[in-house]
């Protein structure tokens, strides 16, 4: 429970961030039970028991028919879990929705020999820590879901936790992360101007601005995975800006090379998630 409310970002096991798998595999860690560290390491050696025998501290395993195993989590009664909750993105205490309970396991019982992990079907998207994970990103190709650059709707994507901002779940969950730490060290979270960019609001900035947009519909404002910031951050330099070049790659954030100084056009301000 000292875990709860800090953010969740996928492949880190703590102090500052947790994944799903990462959680349990601390708590158990100190009672001195070793597991593994992911969802599916844990349901394929976890002795299961009948959901209805659920006791406080069984791992609780969520999933559907169609993307098969989802999440994981810790019971903490026969309706909640403490869980690393991609979603939410962050630690919370949330429900079990009874029709994706797919496995309750106990750890102080002896594991089991590995058994097949439920996966997802042909054409479905997996589920990591409760959430649906997109295809790795790489240059060039950074469309997902099947959107538009510039018209993903907003129900597709998840809050920074300051104003209006968001970007695609896996992008805004490690932003939160990274602003978590960048709040240990500075005060405060990360200054932020601009996230997510409409198809329209690109048209209006590269009218505005033709040197400095992107043409409409290629930026990556408009995929949901970059983000320009401020407070210190906009200017080469700074404390801040050296911050986020010590710091912004273990959350999957980088500054890309055509924003560095001397390559024609100099961002400070701009970074972009490039997955972890
Ligand atoms: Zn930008």
């Amino acid at each position: 429970m000292e875990a709860l409310g800090l953010p969740y970002a996928p492949g880190t096991a703590g102090p500052e961030s947790w994944d799903c798998g990462s959680l349990v595999q601390s708590v158990y860690g100190r009672a001195g039970v070793a597991l593994p560290g992911d969802q599916a390491g844990l349901f394929a050696v976890t002795t299961p028991v009948a959901p209805a025998d659920v006791l406080p501290g069984d791992l609780v395993f969520l999933g559907t028919p169609e993307a098969g195993l989802g999440h994981v989590g810790i019971a903490l009664d026969p309706r909640t879990m403490l869980a690393a909750d991609a979603r939410a993105g962050a630690v919370v205490v949330r429900t079990l929705p009874s029709d994706q309970v797919i496995g309750v396991g106990r750890p102080s019982l002896d594991g089991r020999a590995p058994v097949d992990v439920p996966g997802p079907g042909e054409g479905v998207l997996r589920m990591e820590c409760g959430n649906t994970v997109y295809p790795p990103s790489y240059d060039g190709a950074r469309q997902w879901g099947g959107y538009p650059n510039g018209l993903i709707p907003p129900s597709a994507m998840c809050p920074l936790g300051v104003g209006g901002h968001s970007l695609r779940c896996d992008a805004a969950a490690a932003y939160r992360a990274m602003s978590a730490a960048y709040a240990a060290a500075f005060g405060g979270p990360i200054c932020i101007t601009d996230s997510y960019r409409t198809y329209a609001a690109q048209v209006k900035l590269y009218g505005e601005k033709p040197a400095l947009a992107a043409v409409p519909g290629t930026s990556n404002h408009g995929w949901g995975l970059a983000v320009d910031l401020c407070g210190g951050i906009q200017n080469f330099g700074t404390p801040q800006y050296a911050w986020m070049v010590a710091n912004a790659g273990r959350f999957g954030f980088l500054h890309p090379t055509w924003a560095d100084p001397g390559n024609g056009r100099e961002e400070p301000w701009h970074w972009e998630y490039a997955g972890s």
